[in-house]
């Protein structure tokens, strides 16, 4: 049997940050204002810095920044 999942694993796999892993994009939290590029980071952050212990209260404070249209991804590149 598995143990007990660590709660930065369960953050990562609970809330938002799980399904939106792949999108190009910035985690900011609501709580500090930081924003952060890696959603283990993330998850990590909300667990040690705020002591979010469940997935459902951590997942109030993520804020997604969608800068998928201004670096990577999004780009527009002429047509050749
Ligand atoms: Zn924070």
């Amino acid at each position: 049997m598995a143990p007990l999942k660590l709660p930065v694993q369960r953050v990562l796999q609970e809330t938002r940050l799980h399904y939106d892993l792949k999108r190009v994009g910035m985690w900011r939290c609501s709580k500090c204002n930081v924003v952060v590029h890696s959603a283990e980071w993330y998850a990590y952050h909300l667990v040690k810095e705020h002591a979010f212990d469940n997935p459902e209260s951590a997942d109030a404070v993520i804020h997604v920044e969608d800068y998928s249209n201004q670096s990577y991804g999004g780009v527009n590149y002429p047509h050749r």
